[in-house]
Order: structure tokens, then C-alpha cells, then sequence
């Protein structure tokens, strides 16, 4: 899937719907081929002129009865349940990958803004529940782990509200593009502890400001370092600084539409993670992000209509 840029979308475009379909098959987007539930033999795929994208799966297995499965070829898909042809959504997404502005995605795609922003959460979503499914923890004996904590979407007063915001506990691994962040409720000891134990791997240095909830670290098996913000940048008697970690943080703050972060603040942390780790080759990587979660090629049967 390299070399893919808005061009190669819009020639696959001109190219009808076939061409369209074949390269998302090719690539795993579209399922290429199918079993039928009732009979479980293969599927076969047709023209359809009648539908959206032209072609649909059809078992003709006439023992059972004369065109007994249908199934959409969007099924399980990226792009089942959008009423989009199938280049836009790739574009959209194409689009989101490049960090394009809301603004000219709806121009090229020739949609409207609230659509293009469903998909820019979409897009953020497939981060996230890949991220929750398969991060490995950081860290291990030696490795360098800074950990932080910030509230975010904190002003004083919005139109006369106030807005409280909400606190965010991450960690860096130093010298590599790995990071995670959670959303809490608190930074107590015991969310922020259960935290470190499940993302950051025994015996990482950790490096923290010096909340008091880290004094714990130690007794769990952790080498822990505090860097006291207040009183100097770099510690004098450990050598830790917290560099990395401040850079990640205000870099975060500054990509976000500060007014709409409270409730999605998870996702465009993921987004983030995701952006931070692939810097290259980025709409291959995030097309296999999306196979991980819209798996067309798993083992699934038509529904019998
Ligand atoms: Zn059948």
C-alpha cells in the first residue's frame, strides 16, 4: 500500500467501482471471499446494478432455495453502515492520516462537516480500542520511564461556568517513540498505583515530579527519581529531569480543540500516541490499525434474507 496518496483515491475513483472494490480487497479493507450460513459453500460475487456499490456476495446454491444469501461486500467493513461511496470514506480517512483541516476535507470530499468529524472520531476510536487491546507495558530493568500528571480543559470560567476539567496520568519511555496515557478520576496513590502496574514493566526507572503519591514507588519495585519543578529544572543530587515528558505534554495541549476535550480527552490522547509512533508510511500503518478491529477476512457467513 505504498505510494498512496489523495490522487491514487481519486484515480481509483475514475476507475469505477470495481477497480474500487478489487483494491480494498487486495489491500483487506473488503472482504475477499465469502461463506454462505446455509449451505457453506462459497459465496459468489456479482453485479449488482441496483446497489450502492455496484456488486454484492450471492450464494446460488439452489437446494436450498433460488438465491438464499445475500450479503452486502461492505460487511463487517470500515465502511458498512455509511451511505458514502467507498472513495470518500478512504479519502476522509486518507485525509485524517495527513492531519488535513476539517474545513479542507470537506471541500475535497465534497461532504459536510459534521460527517467529516464522525469520521475524525471514528478515525481516533480505531487508536484507542487497538491501543486497549494490545499495549505492551513500558519500561523493564534499566529503561527510563517518565511519569506525569496534568489536568486538562481547565479554565476558570467558560460563558460563567466553571470548568473543572479532568486530570490525566501518562508515562514516556524514554529513548523510543512508546507512551500511554489514562484519564482518572483522581491522582490518588491507589488509581495512579494500579495504573504504573499495568502499563509500566518492574524494576523501570521511573522519573516523576514530586507528588506525593509517588512516594510508594520504591516499596513496589521500582528505581524511582523525583525532579522537584519548583525548585530547579534538573535535579542536582539524582541527574533527573523530566524533560521528554513536558515536551510530550504541552505538544498534547496544543493539538487540542480546547473547547471540545472533555469527554472525547482519551481519544485525541490515542490519536496522539498514534501519531507519535508512526511517522512514516502512516496510512499503511493506520489501514492496518482498522483491519485489526474491521477483520473482514475472519471466518463470516451471510445472513439468510
Ligand atoms: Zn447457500
Amino acid at each position: 500500500m505504498e505510494g498512496i496518496n489523495s490522487e491514487f483515491i481519486y484515480d481509483l475513483r475514475r476507475m469505477g467501482s470495481l477497480n474500487m472494490i478489487q483494491w480494498c480487497q487486495k489491500v483487506g479493507l473488503l472482504a475477499s471471499r465469502r461463506v454462505c450460513n446455509v449451505c457453506q459453500k462459497e459465496m459468489k460475487f456479482i453485479e449488482r446494478k441496483d446497489k450502492k456499490d455496484g456488486f454484492e456476495w450471492i450464494c446460488r446454491e439452489r437446494t436450498v432455495n433460488i438465491h438464499c444469501v445475500k450479503m452486502s461486500v461492505r460487511k463487517d467493513s470500515w465502511f458498512e453502515h455509511s451511505h458514502m461511496e467507498i472513495w470518500k470514506v478512504l479519502l476522509i480517512t486518507y485525509m485524517w492520516v495527513m492531519e488535513a483541516r476539517v474545513d479542507h476535507i470537506c471541500l475535497d470530499v465534497g461532504v459536510n462537516e459534521s460527517t467529516v468529524t464522525d469520521w475524525m472520531s471514528f478515525c481516533r476510536e480505531v487508536c484507542f480500542v487497538v491501543f486497549e487491546n494490545e499495549s505492551e507495558p513500558l519500561g523493564g530493568e534499566g529503561v527510563v520511564v517518565e511519569i506525569y500528571e496534568s489536568k486538562f480543559g481547565k479554565r476558570k470560567y467558560n460563558r460563567g461556568k466553571r470548568v473543572e476539567g479532568k486530570w490525566v496520568f501518562g508515562g514516556v519511555e524514554r529513548g523510543s517513540s512508546r507512551c500511554f496515557f489514562k484519564v482518572v478520576e483522581c491522582r490518588s496513590k491507589d488509581i495512579l498505583l494500579d495504573i504504573i502496574k499495568n502499563y509500566i514493566k518492574p524494576k523501570s526507572i521511573l522519573i516523576s515530579d514530586c507528588w506525593k503519591a509517588y512516594d510508594c514507588l520504591k516499596d513496589e519495585g521500582f528505581t524511582h527519581l523525583k525532579v522537584n519543578h519548583s525548585i530547579t529544572f534538573k535535579d542536582p543530587e539524582s541527574g533527573a529531569h523530566t524533560n521528554s515528558i513536558e515536551g510530550t505534554w504541552s505538544a498534547i495541549k496544543r493539538s487540542f480543540p480546547r473547547h471540545k476535550v472533555n469527554n472525547a480527552l482519551i481519544y485525541y490522547l490515542c490519536e496522539y500516541v498514534w501519531r507519535r509512533q508512526f511517522r512514516t508510511e502512516k496510512f499503511n500503518n493506520f489501514c492496518t490499525f482498522i483491519k485489526k478491529i474491521y477483520d473482514v477476512n475472519k471466518e463470516v457467513v451471510g445472513s439468510k434474507k
